[in-house]
């Protein structure tokens, strides 16, 4: 049995969804998201959304705004944030280096920290030296204690280097995960991790401790994956003299065959979802479903009935599975109970705008000579696709492993797109002619057959930009496990 929850008796309840935005909006954050709304609503507390763009090489702008949009989406809105401020921000961590700076000096000027000057080489040695004698922990700590003249002396000299904590190297450290209890680790498994790096930038442990502390989060609600952190940011809070807030960490969505939810095996982007027509109080009903059920075990509920019921003593910690079509069959009960005009509405917001057919009108204007010619040629667009047979995919005087290797370089460039407009797609795929060492031909004519399970269609950038990413993405990737030796 899961006990209750430890509310605070003398604060209100604060959590937060803390997302990198790193790549295209994850289920998995909606997931995270409405467990932490339901949470904060069902305790008349507040839900902050806070961007950890500590990475400054993959993220960007463009993947915290579509996080927004997807959220936004599914009516999974925070009470602060980045868009709409708070008492607390900037909730930015981009905007935060200077807090964190200070805090790093505080542990140095209290012996908790120490400055590491190790170069890319000689981790590289560590590393190996660590595999071969079979450790876990990599970093030897040797400039853990390096005499301070000597460290001063390096400093003086302008050497690059991190700021790393003095982990504890005897005993256990253990936290209280609400769900699972007592949770430990021997500490002789725990690293010397590196709190500021050598760009001035904190990391994910550094930062997030320091924000949820200074933000007063008061649950940390997030996924399993993050248990392994949660040692390190326990001796954190400890080096600060803080208390550490209630952890709780939800069981991680799963791929039908119970592997972590992955897009290899599963669309993961929200933008997929919305681009197919999954409406969003099902996608809500459908994710409050993952590992969490309502007293009398019914389906189909809304946001405002999970949140009546909300107890995170009804949590199952088995790994709930995405199951793509439980998810078909939920929303389809949505879409039968919607009225005959919010039905229409719901088809004209999604792809049967005037807006949109105004885009794929002229696109097929050549390839149709009655208007009733239209519905079948635009099926490729509107309709859900059907997998791409295997004979089609590989094009003639190539193995199938060639067209696999091919696909999945095309899969990785577009996973990485942002930038969804017909002249950057023409560019990224002309790049990746280039990077396969395919005919362009060739590679130009896999790709249209994996969008649009034909061999001729209008011009293969503009399909796509009118397809959309998310779903262009969902059909290559299709393709790829079709095309996987
Ligand atoms: N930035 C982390 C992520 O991308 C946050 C994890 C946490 O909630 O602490 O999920």
């Amino acid at each position: 049995m899961i006990p209750p929850i430890p509310l605070p008796t003398d604060r209100p309840v604060r959590v937060r969804i803390a997302p990198s935005p790193t790549g295209d909006p994850h289920v998995g954050t909606a997931y995270v998201a409405l467990f932490n709304k339901a949470f904060a609503a069902s305790n008349g507390g507040r839900f902050v959304l806070r961007i950890e763009d500590t990475d400054q090489t993959r993220s960007t702008r463009a993947s915290e705004e579509a996080i927004y949009k997807s959220l936004g989406w599914l009516g999974l809105t925070w009470h602060e944030g980045p868009d709409v401020g708070g008492d607390y921000g900037p909730y930015r961590q981009s905007e935060r280096t200077e807090i964190y700076r200070e805090h790093a000096d505080k542990l140095l000027a209290a012996g908790r920290a120490y400055r590491c000057f190790a170069t890319a080489e000689e981790l590289a040695e560590m590393r190996k030296s660590a595999k071969s004698e079979g450790r876990s922990t990599s970093y030897d700590r040797r400039y853990r204690d390096l005499p301070s003249a000597e460290v001063e002396r390096r400093l003086a000299a302008g050497e690059p280097h991190v700021i790393r904590f003095k982990a504890p190297l005897d005993g256990v450290t253990a936290f209280n995960d609400a769900l699972r209890g007592e949770v430990s680790i021997d500490n002789s498994q725990m690293d010397d991790q590196v709190l500021m790096k050598s760009d001035g930038f904190p990391t994910y442990h550094l930062a997030n401790v320091v924000d949820d502390h200074l933000m007063e989060i008061t649950h940390v609600i997030r996924a399993e994956e993050w248990i392994p952190s949660t040692p390190k940011h326990v001796r954190l809070y400890e080096a600060f003299g803080w208390q550490p807030p209630v952890f709780i960490h939800l069981p991680l969505l799963r791929n039908a065959d119970k592997s972590k939810i992955s897009k290899r095996k599963n669309p993961v982007s929200l933008e997929f979802y919305e681009a197919v027509g999954i409406l969003p109080e099902a996608l809500v009903n459908f994710l409050g479903r993952m590992g969490w059920s309502m007293p009398d075990e019914r389906e189909k509920f809304s946001y405002d009935d999970m949140v009546a019921e909300f107890s995170f003593q009804r949590m199952a910690l088995g790994g709930p599975v995405f199951d793509l079509e439980k998810l078909d069959w939920l929303n389809g009960l949505y879409i039968r109970e919607l009225g005959d005009d919010a039905l229409v509405e719901r088809l004209q917001s999604w792809l049967l705008s005037s807006g949109y057919l105004a885009r794929v009108a002229p696109l097929l204007r050549e390839r149709i000579s009655r208007l009733e010619d239209f519905v079948p040629q635009a099926s490729f667009i509107l309709g859900r696709a059907e997998a791409t047979p295997l004979e089609l995919l590989i094009p003639k005087k190539k193995e199938r492993v060639e067209a696999y290797r091919a696909m999945k370089i095309v899969v990785e460039a577009v996973d990485a797109c942002r930038d969804w407009r017909n002249e950057s797609i023409e560019a990224l795929l002309r790049a990746q002619v280039e990077a396969t060492e395919w005919k362009l031909r060739d590679l130009f004519m896999m790709v249209r057959v994996a969008v649009t399970g034909q061999k001729a269609t209008p011009g293969l950038f503009g399909t796509m930009e009118l397809l959309g990413k998310a779903r262009c993405q969902a059909r290559l990737r299709q393709a790829l496990l079709t095309l996987r030796p």
